[in-house]
C-alpha cells in the first residue's frame, strides 16, 4: 500500500477503511503480518499490522525492486500456460499477481494450482534476487476485483479498438499500478465497461494481436523501461 511520505514520519500510521479492506480481506493478512509500504517517490517500507494501524519498522534498501508496486490482474489463461506468466513476470519484478474469473473464463483453478504459483514465483523470485516473493491472490470474479483496487493508475489492455499505446501514457507514474490482461477470447463490453467506470483506462500494446501469455510480458517490459534507469 502507499501511505504519504509525512505520515511514515510515524512509527504508527493509522489505516483508511479501504487500506484495511485491501490488507485484510484482498491479502488476508492477519494482526503481526509483514507488509511493505511505499512513499509512492520510491521508497519502500516494512510495516507490521496491528488492528487499526500501520507499525512502520524499517526502510528497506532496495535494488532489485522496481520504484513502482504492479499488480498484474490477469484473466487465467487456458492450460499450464500461466505458470510461465507467473514465473516470466516475477523475474520482470510484478509486485502483486492477482488472477481474475472472466465472462470468458471458464474454470476456477484448483487450491493446488494457486500453490504450485507461489511455488513457482518464490523460485523466480530467488533466481531473480527480487527483494520480495510477489503476491499471488486468489482467484476472484472480475467485479470484484476492480472494485477493489487502491492504486492511482489502472489500466485495461484491450487489443481492439483505437486506443492509446500504454508506453504514451507512463510518464510520471509513482507508487501503485494495476494493468488487467484480458483472456484468449477478450474482455467482454461489459468487463470493458466495468472498468473503465472504476477509471480504468484502455490501453493498446501495439499493432498485433499478443497471446494472452505474452501481453504481461510487453506491458511489464514497457512499464520496467519508464520507470527504471
Ligand atoms: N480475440 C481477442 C480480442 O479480439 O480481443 C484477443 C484477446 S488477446 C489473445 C488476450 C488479451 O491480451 C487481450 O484481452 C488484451 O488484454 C491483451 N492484448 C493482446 N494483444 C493486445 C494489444 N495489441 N493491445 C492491447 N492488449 C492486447
Amino acid at each position: 500500500i502507499t501511505i504519504a511520505p509525512s505520515q511514515l514520519q510515524q512509527e504508527q500510521v493509522l489505516l483508511t477503511t479501504q487500506q484495511k479492506h485491501y490488507l485484510k480481506r484482498v491479502l488476508r493478512l492477519r494482526e503481526g503480518d509483514r507488509f511493505i509500504v511505499m512513499d509512492g517517490l520510491g521508497k519502500w517500507w516494512l510495516a507490521r499490522l496491528t488492528e487499526e494501524q500501520a507499525q512502520v519498522l524499517e526502510e528497506l534498501a532496495v535494488k532489485t525492486e522496481l520504484p513502482v508496486a504492479i499488480t498484474l490482474m490477469i484473466a487465467l489463461p487456458k492450460g499450464s500456460g500461466f505458470d510461465e506468466v507467473v514465473r516470466s513476470c516475477t523475474e520482470l519484478g510484478v509486485a502483486c499477481i492477482a488472477p481474475v474469473l472472466s465472462d470468458r473464463t471458464l474454470l476456477n483453478p484448483s487450491s493446488q494450482k494457486l500453490e504450485r504459483w507461489r511455488r513457482i514465483a518464490s523460485e523466480a523470485a530467488e533466481q531473480s534476487e527480487r527483494a520480495f516473493v510477489p503476491t499471488i491472490l486468489e482467484p476472484v470474479a472480475f467485479s470484484d476485483a476492480v472494485n477493489n483496487v487502491t492504486a492511482t493508475y489502472r489500466y485495461i489492455c484491450e487489443a481492439r479498438g483505437e486506443y492509446v499505446h500504454l508506453k504514451n501514457v507512463l510518464t510520471d507514474i509513482s507508487g501503485e499500478i494495476v494493468i488487467a490482461i484480458g483472456p484468449e477470447g477478450g474482455w467482454t463490453d461489459r468487463e470493458l465497461e466495468e472498468a473503465t467506470t472504476l477509471s480504468f483506462q484502455p490501453v493498446s500494446l501495439g499493432g498485433r494481436i499478443l497471446r494472452a501469455v505474452t501481453a504481461p510480458l510487453v506491458a511489464l517490459s514497457l512499464i520496467s523501461a519508464a520507470c527504471e534507469g
